[in-house]
């Protein structure tokens, strides 16, 4: 069973533009099976150009919010990891992390404990 832990918020954004390249070469793929019927081949490759031209935008925009993101040092495994907004989770271990301080323990706990039992 694939274990749903959180995610950290660029990591999550990083996996749905890459699956959002490969939504776009399946469409493709589809595409080239109605080779028989032009207009239709053409709609199929139109949309999945505009997958994959709209899963770049995103890698863009990961690029933007990377910079924004606090880069810090995660307590728990100790790399190096980037926070966005006040509670993200680490990218290497899911450590739930939060930088300010009354937050800590709360907010997330709500959508970490419904998911996994807290260790
Ligand atoms: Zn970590």
């Amino acid at each position: 069973m694939a274990d749903i832990t959180y995610k950290s918020k660029i990591n999550k954004i990083r996996t749905f533009a890459l699956s959002l390249v490969f939504i776009g070469f399946i469409i493709m793929y589809v595409g080239l099976l109605f080779k028989n019927i032009g207009w239709l081949m053409l709609v199929f490759m139109i949309l999945g150009t505009m997958a994959i031209i709209f899963s770049s935008v995103v890698y863009f925009w990961i690029g933007m919010l990377s910079t924004r993101a606090v880069p810090i040092i995660c307590p728990s495994c100790e790399k190096p990891t980037k926070m966005l907004g006040r509670v993200d989770a680490c990218m290497h271990c899911k450590q739930p992390l939060t930088l300010d301080k009354d937050l800590e323990g709360k907010e997330f706990d709500e959508s970490y404990n419904s998911k996994k039992k807290r260790r």
